[in-house]
């Protein structure tokens, strides 16, 4: 394995193996709010496996097949950090149980997308998702907030196949669950990083952007921890704004900074939440990009969310043939 990306796992798990180890010497209240289901064992078991890992990176051993001797594939080593086998040498019987825990994620993965989208006061809402592989890393969401408020989430979950999905699952059941206990979007997401910080073997973090419209008061309140920054169609100027991260991606640093922004909307203004496929649909060696993206509503802002929604992957799939990742889009109209 390269030097560079030794580093990278050495960094990411030491890094891990501290957080857990803080969180064994934390008092037992602490304990229970942050990792309700782990027991104080498997978390010692897990500090002293990431112990002989980074022994492993010391010798230069680490991401060699323990079987074969060969190189584990790095995808599933980032998907799990103590993976040791490669794929070539899994038995029948192993490379089955995997079909079956990529059968059983995209069913996972199938029950978490909303069934419908709820009405909000002085907005229309629209969402799409496709997704390019079994299972999808992308994510979307309603939730409710103590004051009333629905919330919109969007996000993205790195990595794949089970794990990925559990973690998904997690995050919505964190979100519907955390959501009406909140006011405040920065309050929520800050929970939402404690929680998934203890993600134990997984070395992965979720990108995602928290909002919420207050029609009576005109502002649109959002928090966006690392997730692509939406597009913002002010219709009275004519002009854009991207709501740009105001933290980091969740499950990242521990303790962070969650930074509530809002701004002022008006009647007819457009807000257009997506995930990076959207933009990174490519044609050749060009990308969809944000100009067009931009360019197709600064034409088209005057229509429905809906058709607005519907309008972009029209124009995503004319400008290249298939999308290669998910992507997921959803349009909020001030109306
Ligand atoms: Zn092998």
């Amino acid at each position: 394995m390269e030097e560079k990306v030794l580093h990278h796992f050495h960094q990411t798990i030491s890094e891990h193996k501290d957080v857990l180890q803080t969180w064994i010497n934390s008092d037992s209240s602490n304990k229970e709010m942050y990792l309700a289901n782990a027991s104080v064992k498997e978390v010692l078991d897990l500090v002293s496996e990431f112990k002989d890992l980074l022994e492993q990176i010391d010798r230069k051993e680490y991401g060699e097949c323990v079987v074969c001797h060969g190189e584990v594939e790095l995808d599933r080593m980032e998907q799990d950090c103590t993976t040791n086998i490669c794929l070539d040498c899994y038995s029948e019987e192993q490379l089955r149980e995997l079909e079956r825990d990529l059968e059983l994620a995209a069913k996972v993965q199938e029950q978490l997308l909303p069934c419908c989208v709820p009405s909000i006061e002085g907005g229309q809402i629209a969402t799409h998702h496709e997704s390019a592989r079994v299972v999808s890393g992308d994510y979307h969401d309603f939730f409710q907030l103590k004051n009333g408020l629905q919330g919109v989430a969007i996000g993205d979950v790195m990595g794949k196949g089970l794990p990925a999905s559990m973690l998904m699952s997690n995050l919505q059941a964190s979100l519907r669950i955390l959501g009406p206990e909140y006011s405040q979007l920065d309050q929520l997401a800050t929970h939402l990083n404690r929680l998934f910080r203890y993600n134990l073997k997984l070395i992965r973090f979720i990108s995602l952007f928290l909002g919420a419209l207050d029609i009576a008061s005109n502002k649109f309140y959002y928090c966006n921890a690392g997730h692509n920054s939406p597009l913002w169609w002010k219709s009275d100027t004519q002009s854009v704004k991207w709501l740009k991260p105001t933290a980091p991606a969740i499950g990242l640093i521990p303790e962070t900074d969650f930074v509530l922004e809002s701004i002022s909307v008006k009647k007819n203004d457009l807000i257009l939440l997506y995930t990076d496929g959207l933009i990174e649909a490519r044609n050749n060696d060009e990308e969809y990009g944000e100009e067009k993206l931009l360019a197709y509503i600064e034409k088209n802002n005057q229509f429905s969310a809906e058709e607005v929604l519907n309008g972009i992957f029209k124009d995503v799939r004319s400008f290249t043939e298939k999308f290669d990742d998910d992507v997921t889009a959803l349009v909020i109209k001030i109306i």
